[in-house]
């Protein structure tokens, strides 16, 4: 029998990353704005925003940095209200706390999406600017957000720390806002251990947060346009910024640079493995009547390296006993709102001054599994998950596969 597959380990970082690090090592240049031109971080972000199709990128030291500089672009009045889905990850609501900010959540449905009803009501209450969670790389209804948004004037940002490679009517998530955040930890599509990066059109936008990031006195200077191009918009914006601005100094390394560079290339193959992969999972597990995988938006192409299923139906006794049945056999079935202290369960951000009830997503917390799918994993070892999670269901609730 084919092993349990470790479902934390990496891939390899490809070798063309040696020659760049060795030669870092060699210079000892490992500051971004050290060499007038062509350091690694500046090259990614050219590479970076032409491979996802926006003007400018600006590479920091996390995704949590990224939105937090994305917000602090946009200029906000102190505690301004943030809208944010209520299903996300805890570094998401801190952001906002960090930028001086009030996240007000809203509903998220069992498909793990916004629910629509509730995101149309609060943005209605006073809401200076919308932060689009797309969690686990699961996009919102994105057309019937942008369309509530752009009627009533309220920038939209995307944290698509998860959603590296999707696509909405064929355009890449994180280019549909006014800022789109990505990162480079080591769970997402492209690892660098730690990193982010946000993209933007917006020449003012993107000024701000490169001051911000840490570009003090004319480091600007090393930050261009479209295709390494010196861009007369920047320019102006950056001369209206200079010293207007905190300097909270989350930029990027070389070093990490070096590391991301060479999986660009790979990122299209991993998002073809990594949704193979999961569909093919997703099948066999809603062969269970125990088992759902809700399915993709119309408009959208994912790119997960994580599935995530609801246990239908089922008491708490046998909830229980599924997640007893998977340890067992050795695959760790995340309950989201089972695993104690969860970092995207809404009741555990109590750093919020206002905690409020959500039992639409409380609800979803409560029968929603995590399993990681790292898109390395083989058919056979993708069977072996699949044989155990569809075991399991049956086991704990006597409700055997189609
Ligand atoms: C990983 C993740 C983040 C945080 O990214 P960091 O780079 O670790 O700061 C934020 N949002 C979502 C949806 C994520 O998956």
């Amino acid at each position: 029998m084919t092993q349990v597959p470790n479902v934390h380990a990496a891939e390899p970082i490809p070798d063309a990353a040696r020659e760049a690090i060795d030669a870092l090592m060699a210079s000892g240049d490992l500051f971004r704005y050290t060499a007038s031109q062509d350091a690694p971080v500046a090259l990614l972000e050219q590479e970076f925003a032409e491979l996802l199709g926006s003007k400018y990128a600006l590479a920091v030291s996390s995704c949590s940095a990224a939105l937090f500089l994305s917000l602090k672009a946009l200029d906000l009045p102190r505690d301004a209200r943030v809208l944010i889905p209520g299903f996300t990850f805890a570094a998401v609501p801190s952001a906002v706390v960090h930028a001086g900010c009030t996240p007000i959540l809203c509903e998220v449905d069992d498909t793990y999406r916004i629910n629509l009803a509730d995101f149309e009501a609060k943005l209605g209450q006073d809401i200076a600017a919308v932060l689009i969670s797309h969690m686990r790389g699961h996009t919102s209804d994105m057309d019937a957000i942008l369309a509530l948004c752009e009627a009533r004037d309220i920038p939209v940002l995307e944290d698509a720390a998860h959603s590296l490679g999707t696509t909405w009517n064929t355009r890449n998530i994180g280019t549909l806002g006014c800022i789109g955040c990505f990162s480079f930890q080591s769970y997402k599509m492209i690892n660098a251990g730690e990193g982010g990066i946000l993209i933007t059109d917006d020449a003012d936008l993107v000024a701000r947060a490169v001051i911000m990031s840490g570009a003090y006195e004319h480091n600007w200077q090393k930050h261009k346009g479209p295709r390494g191009d010196n861009s007369a918009d920047l320019a102006q914006a950056f001369a209206k910024w200079q010293n207007q601005l905190p300097l909270y100094n989350l930029r990027m390394s070389n070093l990490s640079a070096a590391v991301i560079r060479p999986q660009l290339p790979e990122l299209m193959r991993r998002v073809r493995d990594g949704r193979v992969n999961h569909d093919y999972v997703a099948e066999r597990l809603n062969s269970s009547p125990a088992l759902h995988v809700p399915p993709p938006l119309g408009p959208e192409v994912r790119a997960p390296d994580s599935i995530q299923f609801n246990l239908v139906d089922m008491s708490a006794q046998e909830v229980e006993a599924f997640a007893a049945a998977t340890e067992a056999r050795g695959v760790k079935v995340q309950i989201f709102g089972l695993s104690r202290d969860n970092a995207r369960a809404f009741w555990n951000w109590q750093f919020l001054a206002d905690l409020p009830e959500l039992p639409q997503t409380r609800a979803m917390l409560m029968k929603a599994c995590d399993v990681r799918l790292p898109v390395r994993l083989k058919q056979a070892e993708l069977d072996v998950i699949a044989d155990i999670l569809l075991a399991a269901a049956a086991e704990a609730t006597n409700r055997a596969a189609a």
